[in-house]
């Protein structure tokens, strides 16, 4: 056996996640030591309760409540613990004190990122987070690196699986979100608090990381605009499935150009999370229950698609050990860290400014020249419209009848087509807007 160096690796949590990194450390010593080039000795797992019953078993001399002393001396630190502290003061501390870190923390990195990066940066560490943004799907190292020398246009990712799951099912059993998401709780799909899935916080702080890494620029978290999925219900998943599309909750990255204010190449970019329309043909409606895919256009490369677990402890340990691995060379190699790329720094455009194209659903009175109305009051408001399906749904007590109108438009700015909308529901013709929901991916 190979005589290696020895790195000192301390784990801080032994959760869903921490429990698989340790068994795998341990299980697979010989072979990661080869590919690492060091040999990983597990210095010990912090954890809040010693006692707390585990996934996998676990030395309980490795367990300890004390992740500061833990982290002290080492030269890799692993912080599977969740939340913005005490993670961030630890991850602080390891990185002060001369180790590389490796963390799966996405609430942390959206809100956080830069500061632990600038610590970093400052003493020549490295940050790896490759579990951050999708689970085992390496996305992370894609964009870091292997595209590093290419111009990504867009990335919109399925980066929730939870509420993919709900989505997924709604669309295939005409299920209601309510009786989908009580079934996913109790399958263990979905949290009994739901909010960071169904609310989009979650997309939202993978949206921040992704569009980071793709535009090298600092997108804050409250830069993302965010929309959930508690306003889907079964009528617009079937009107969507009616019209060919797939309802998704996307994180869309995108590249802009011709921004009055923007950079002096004319560039800014979008970050937004909402339910949005996508063609039952796109690579993206064919990712079915739990998972998630990230689609990426870049200038060169084209299109690429990249597809897995989002998410489970095993599978994301996957992802968190190649980042040890990868910390390990960089240990032994020494040199200084590869820091974050940001010097882009393009300006983040809200969502007023974003172009798209949408499907409006409206219920209206069904009389002449109501359709005029609608059609007019759209084009005043700059929104073309590209197709119209007239269904009526009934005739009311005065023998006057209802109709739903369901419009395609072409590509109008959101600013130009909300201020429309209202004035489409004030227009007095319109009964209801029953859906407003943007088609990407065409
Ligand atoms: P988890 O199951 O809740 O485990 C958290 C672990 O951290 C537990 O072992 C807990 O100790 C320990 N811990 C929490 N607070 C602590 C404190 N103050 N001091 C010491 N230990 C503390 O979490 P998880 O699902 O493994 O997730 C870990 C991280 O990975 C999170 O950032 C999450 O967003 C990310 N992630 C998770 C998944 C996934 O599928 N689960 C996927 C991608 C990314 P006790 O066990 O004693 O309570």
């Amino acid at each position: 056996m190979t005589d290696y160096r020895r790195l000192r690796v301390a784990l801080l949590g032994a959760g869903a996640v921490g429990s698989q990194v340790a068994d795998l450390l341990r299980r697979h010593a010989d072979e990661l030591a080869d590919r690492a080039g060091a040999s990983l000795e597990l210095a010990g797992i912090a954890v809040r309760d010693v006692d707390a019953p585990r996934d996998v078993e676990l030395p309980r001399e490795l367990l300890t409540t004390d992740a500061e002393t833990l982290i002290v001396g080492s030269d890799i630190v692993i912080e599977l613990m969740g939340g913005i502290e005490p993670a961030r003061s630890y991850l602080l501390q390891a990185i002060n004190s001369g180790a590389d870190v490796v963390t799966a923390n996405k609430a942390l990195l959206a809100t956080h990122g830069q500061e632990i990066f600038d610590a970093a940066d400052q003493v020549g560490a490295s940050v790896y987070y490759e579990a951050a943004a999708a689970g085992a799907i390496p996305i992370i190292r894609p964009l870091r690196d292997s595209l590093a020398g290419d111009r990504v246009h867009r990335i919109m990712g399925i980066v929730n699986g939870t509420t993919n799951y709900i989505l997924d099912r709604m669309d295939q059993e005409g299920a209601e979100l309510a009786d989908v998401l009580a079934d996913a709780q109790r399958l263990g799909y979905a949290e009994a608090d739901p909010t960071a899935d169904v609310e989009g916080y979650d997309a939202a702080q993978k949206a921040a990381i992704l569009a980071s890494l793709a535009f090298h620029t600092t997108v804050p978290l409250d830069a993302v605009h965010r929309e959930g999925i508690v306003g889907i219900d079964k009528a617009m998943m079937d009107a969507a499935r009616h019209a060919g599309y797939v309802i998704k909750l996307l994180a869309v990255c995108e590249r802009l150009t011709g921004q009055t204010d923007a950079s002096a190449a004319g560039e800014a970019i979008s970050v937004r999370v909402y339910p949005a329309l996508i063609r039952r043909g796109h690579p993206l409606a064919s990712v079915h229950g739990a998972n998630n895919a990230v689609f990426v256009q870049a200038e060169a490369a084209g299109n690429l698609m990249f597809y897995g677990a989002g998410a489970g402890g095993v599978q994301t340990a996957s992802a968190v050990l190649g980042d040890v691995v990868s910390a390990a060379r960089r240990h032994i190699a020494g040199g200084v860290g590869v820091g974050e790329s940001t010097r882009a720094n393009l300006p983040i455009v809200e969502i007023g400014r974003v172009v798209t194209r949408y499907q409006i659903t409206l219920e209206v009175d069904d009389r002449p020249g109501v359709l005029a109305t609608v059609a007019g009051t759209l084009s005043d408001g700059r929104v073309s419209i590209a197709s119209v399906e007239q269904t009526v749904i009934g005739d009311d007590e005065e023998g006057t009848g209802s109709a739903r109108l369901v419009i395609g438009t072409h590509k109008a700015l959101e600013q130009d087509l909300s201020e429309t909308v209202q004035r489409l529901a004030d227009s007095g013709v319109v009964e209801r807007v029953v859906s407003v929901l943007r088609v990407e991916g065409d």
